[in-house]
């Protein structure tokens, strides 16, 4: 069975202090790390006994995990399992990756974002150019914050023209937050903004969530995705493959790509393949688009 799976332990923590986020600068006890660390390794030990499955592995913590050497030597294990495919990891990349030096080739992928406000973009793009050195697949991304429109112009410049720089639409003021000008100049830094800001309803839409996708906890608790709330029994315990099966969406958005990723009527697994849970598409090349200005669009034109 080929089985993709979002894990989600306890770490909430995080060295950054996003204004966006709720888990900035937060710290976790020593009690909830040991108990992450022992999850982790819970995970790691059961994949491990998963030869008759292909595994696809895509950690989203709450918070920072490479920060975390437990998290560094889980995804290392996991890549030298014949049985995982690949495994990817959401991270602010204030790690160095050189501790992927050993990684068995394109089988780990960093999903990395670059928050302008709480690092200096030339050390972000020394981390980024040490990634390409090592041939380690990865995405950037940024929160589509108009403060940041210079910040992402910027980035996009300075980043290789096969590096897919992706921008996640900003909610936190409004649905409507967007001019129509800024919507259209962030879909020329990112061909597929629009899926992220404007995603077609997904209520009753067929998805590989509860499928060949499952969201998964600490504690092997199992759920179709990280949206939907339906208990699909426990990695650990109970007979769960037996429960997969294709299901209409139960939600009326799915707003985020790692959910929407999923649904079957989405071009993700076509246009991604195999770095789809690390948010890097299989062929990418930015073109910059003629009349574009790097002069980021400002409020009403
Ligand atoms: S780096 Fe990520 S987890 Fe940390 S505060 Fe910023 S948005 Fe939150
Ligand atoms: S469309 Fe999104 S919210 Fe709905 S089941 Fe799929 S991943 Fe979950």
């Amino acid at each position: 069975m080929q089985l993709n799976l979002m894990y989600r332990g306890r770490l909430a923590s995080c060295n950054y202090d996003c204004s966006y986020c709720p888990f900035a600068k937060r710290r976790d006890t020593r009690a909830t790390l040991l108990q992450d660390a022992a999850d982790l390794t819970r995970f790691v030990e059961w994949a491990g006994q998963q030869a008759q499955h292909q595994l696809s592995i895509l950690f989203t913590p709450w918070g920072e995990a490479l920060t975390r050497r437990y998290y560094r030597e889980a995804l290392l294990t996991l890549a030298a399992m014949p049985q995982v495919q690949r495994v990817a990891i959401q991270t602010n990349l204030s790690v160095m990756p050189d501790w992927l030096v050993d990684a068995p080739p394109s089988k780990v992928s960093l999903w990395c974002t670059f928050h302008p406000d709480q690092t200096p973009s030339a050390r972000f793009l020394a981390r980024v150019a040490r990634l390409t050195a090592l041939q380690v697949p990865h995405s950037i991304g940024m929160v589509g914050i108009r403060a940041f429109f210079p910040a992402i112009a910027d980035m996009r410049l300075a980043l290789p023209a096969t590096t897919y720089l992706w921008v996640n639409a900003y909610w936190d003021e409004g649905r409507d937050y967007y001019q129509a000008h800024e919507a259209a100049w962030l879909r020329q830094i990112d061909p597929w903004f629009e899926h992220n800001l404007s995603p077609p309803p997904s209520l009753g839409v067929a998805c590989r969530a509860g499928e060949s996708a499952l969201s998964v906890d600490g504690a092997g608790n199992l759920r179709p995705c990280h949206f939907v709330n339906e208990p699909l029994g426990n990695l650990y315990q109970h007979d769960w493959a037996a429960r997969l099966r294709t299901k209409p969406c139960p939600n009326p958005v799915c707003d985020c790509y790692i959910g929407y990723v999923h649904r079957h009527d989405q071009p993700f697994a076509a246009e991604f393949g195999w770095g789809a849970l690390g948010r890097v598409p299989l062929y990418f090349r930015w073109q910059r688009p003629v009349g574009w200005v790097a002069t980021a669009p400002q409020g009403h034109p």
